[in-house]
């Protein structure tokens, strides 16, 4: 590195005392705990609506103890709409670990933490920086960004030989003082003046010695990864209502998308009403209306899915279904998570214009 290794640090910690943000809930009471909670909501989430879900979340779940106490469910259940639903599973887990193997302490070394699951190596750094104030390097998407232009760092940051020189410059850069500061700086040059598009260099407390602005190219900076075609899939959901308005939701399985969540029954494209219903055990005499409503899609991030609405409106319900997970809920009174998906669906049981 051609620079000091403290004068990064320093013009970027002289610029956050003037320009940081300081306001974000978890940025109060900063303790580890709480800091983990933000930053696995964080991952792939927009900070103007983690900010919400997180002052519900450390209401309902104020430490480490009660988190592992609580019912998946009702965990699942405050993490509905915010998606990427393997983060809240991972932390109901990593809690009971921290309980049974660490007495209930938030472990204080990366290695610890980034044992626990669903923890990366910088989002562990991140953890050991802002809660315990211990020198950690972190590498996220906006310290990529930033170090990939400061140094120009070329090759796609999906190659290992590229995360390696990123993440040795990572290190290089982080202070021994004010590490949470320094972690908390680094983010917001990223996620407000080293954007994606249009930089405000300008703005920036590094721009003397930018490698990426004295080229002109802080844009080419860092080179993505290959895009990989996007796939669309498509489902049929069964929305079963009966007489009093309550809606027939099934688990789905613990692992992969929407893992432990819960939702209107989820059969393949196309599936016949009268196949489900067969299935299910639900006698065609208590059915009073069918109504297939139109299909919307919902994104993920590798792939689309289109959801086939249809509404089965029943005269009574079912002494039982044939479905071991089954369980009624009434649309707005249940405390089980649902997928954005699902959510959208049981509100609508109630009146499917859709
Ligand atoms: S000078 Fe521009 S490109 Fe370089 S780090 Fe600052 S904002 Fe990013």
């Amino acid at each position: 590195m051609n620079e000091p290794a403290t004068s990064f640090a320093r013009r970027l910690l002289a610029w956050w005392d003037v320009n940081g943000r300081k306001h974000f809930p978890w940025q109060r009471e900063r303790t580890p705990y709480r800091v983990w909670i933000a930053e696995i909501m964080l991952q792939q989430t927009q900070v103007s609506t983690v900010e919400p879900y997180f002052e519900r979340f450390v209401a309902r779940f104020p430490d480490v103890r009660t988190l592992a106490g609580a019912d998946l469910d009702e965990v699942l259940h405050l993490w509905s709409g915010l998606g990427y639903y393997a983060r809240g599973r991972n932390l109901h887990r990593a809690a009971g670990i921290v309980m049974r193997e660490h007495g209930g302490v938030f472990p204080d070394t990366v290695e610890a933490v980034q044992a626990l699951p669903g923890i990366g190596r910088s989002t562990a750094a991140a953890i050991v920086a802002q809660g315990y104030g211990r020198r950690a390097a972190i590498l996220d998407a906006n310290v990529k960004r930033v170090l990939a232009r400061r140094h120009s760092v070329g090759g796609s940051v999906a190659s290992t030989a590229t995360l390696d020189a990123l993440w040795r410059l990572a290190d290089a850069h982080t202070p021994a003082e004010r590490v949470a500061d320094y972690t908390q700086a680094i983010m917001d040059l990223g996620a407000t003046v080293c954007v994606r598009r249009r930089p405000r260099c300008q703005q920036c407390p590094v721009h003397a010695d930018c490698q990426a602005r004295a080229a002109r190219s802080p844009e080419r900076y860092p080179e993505r990864a290959p895009r990989r075609t996007r796939r669309v899939e498509r489902s049929r959901f069964f929305v079963v209502v009966d007489p009093q308005g309550a809606c027939l939701v099934e688990q789905r399985p613990p692992r992969g998308i929407w893992g432990g969540l819960w939702s209107p029954p989820q059969r393949g494209a196309g599936e016949p009403v009268d196949a489900f219903l067969e299935a299910a055990g639900i006698a065609p005499d208590l059915v009073g209306q069918v109504r297939a409503a139109d299909v919307f899609r919902h994104g993920f991030t590798h792939f689309d899915l289109d959801v086939e609405p249809v509404y089965v409106r029943l005269t009574s319900r079912p002494a039982q279904v044939h479905e071991t997970t089954a369980r009624w809920i009434h649309p707005r009174d249940h405390r089980l998570g649902l997928s954005k998906v699902a959510a959208r669906l049981v509100a609508d049981s109630g009146d499917p214009t859709g």
